[in-house]
């Protein structure tokens, strides 16, 4: 169609946010993120680290300020465009009714059965995929219900090389996931933040350490920011 190619630039103006019937979670929040530029959020349970990643994926809307995307106010564009330059690992990873090939391909039709082993691979999902009774065929239950968090964020993964998005979110699992899985997904989020907008909420300090800024939030505000060796 005719909106423009995104570039991957994202700033928060202003943002305040605040749920259903809550309390404010965000209240001027900004932030100004060049395209490439991959962002580390840290700090306490409840600070609104996903939340702020949330907004990033229009999940939810601010309910003041502005989310712009290459300068321009998302809501003046359909969410189509956002969401077909977005790729996500949310924390509590969301699958489809139907089957690990399916859910790899999603929204990529044209995909084909060779990228979407090679994108599988690339995460390191293929091996657990194929030990399933029916490999990439098999269905993954309402919600995904059948497959651990880890191995579930390892297939959103999977759809995020796929997509080959320009903005990527990450919100790592904080659930127990083996170490075993553990130690793809690492690996997996190395490979997929290359040259993307990345916002990377993660447990492990040799992932964030990687990141170009560190964000650090408590209830709702940036208290301090930098790059690893800053802070
Ligand atoms: P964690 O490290 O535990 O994932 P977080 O930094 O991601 O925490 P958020 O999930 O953004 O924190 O939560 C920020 C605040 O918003 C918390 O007070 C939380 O209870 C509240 N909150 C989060 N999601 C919702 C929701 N869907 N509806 C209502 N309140 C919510
Ligand atoms: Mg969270």
């Amino acid at each position: 169609d005719n909106w423009p190619k995104m570039i991957g630039d994202i700033t928060f103006k202003d943002v305040s946010f605040s749920y259903k019937n809550g309390e404010k979670v965000l209240e001027n929040f900004n932030i100004d993120i060049k395209a490439g530029e991959t962002i580390a959020l840290v700090g306490e349970t409840g600070s609104g680290k996903s939340t702020i990643v949330n907004l990033a994926c229009r999940f939810y809307e601010p309910t003041k300020g502005q989310i712009l995307i290459d300068g321009t106010d998302y809501r003046e564009r359909p969410l189509a465009w956002l969401h077909s330059n977005l790729g996500y690992v949310l924390q509590t990873p969301h699958l489809f009714s139907g089957t690990i090939k399916d859910n790899i391909r999603y929204g990529r039709l044209d995909a084909t059965e060779v990228d979407i082993i090679r994108a599988a691979k690339l995460v390191n999902a293929h091996d657990f995929i194929m030990k399933l009774e029916k490999g990439y065929d098999t269905e993954v239950g309402e919600g995904g219900g059948k497959l651990s968090t880890g191995e579930k964020q390892l297939i959103s993964f999977a759809r995020a090389v796929i997509a080959d998005p320009r903005i990527f979110v990450l919100d790592e699992a904080t659930s127990s996931i083996d170490t075993e899985t553990e130690e793809k997904i690492q690996d997996a989020i190395q490979k997929v933040l290359k040259g993307r907008t990345s916002f990377i909420i993660a447990h492990r300090l040799s992932t964030i350490t990687k990141a170009d800024r560190i964000l650090v939030i408590r209830k709702g505000k940036i208290v301090e920011q930098g790059t690893h060796s800053e802070l």
